[in-house]
């Protein structure tokens, strides 16, 4: 069952913008809707729109596929850390599993609109890609 999100994030979904949440206390910033600041525990949340182009922190080739994902071969699923410095967790589409490579740049491509995981409702369908350098 897909969560009930306020407006701006469905807009949000629609524009494919990437959202996030910021602290207006500490400065802590995060993906998706937040009420609360998980650093300092303040209600003073604003909403921001997050860089859609990063590098990849660190990173896991899955081979373990869970039933719903048979056929869907390894894939990737790595920290990427934003131009503003927030780090997310997302899967690297276009990409295969030995090309991958920390510090590689990546862009956000958004795929599927909500999932759960056993980390809990994914709002977003946001993947990365690398940046295909264009010379
Ligand atoms: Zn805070």
């Amino acid at each position: 069952m897909m969560p009930k999100s306020p407006r701006i994030w469905q807009l949000a979904e629609r524009r494919y913008r990437l959202l996030g949440s910021k602290c207006t206390v500490c400065g802590k910033t995060s993906v998706g809707p937040r009420s609360v600041c998980p650093i300092c525990n303040s209600e003073k949340i604003e909403t921001i729109q997050l860089p859609s182009t990063g590098t990849i922190y660190s990173y896991t080739v899955v081979h373990a596929l869970p039933a719903e994902k048979s056929g869907y071969g390894p894939y990737i699923m790595a920290i990427v850390e934003l131009e503003d410095g927030t780090k997310l967790t997302a899967e690297i589409v276009d990409c295969e599993p030995e090309d991958v490579k920390i510090g590689m740049p990546v862009e956000l491509a958004f795929r599927l609109i909500g999932q759960e995981s056993e980390h809990g409702i994914i709002y977003y369908g946001y993947k990365f890609r690398p940046i295909i350098s264009r010379t």
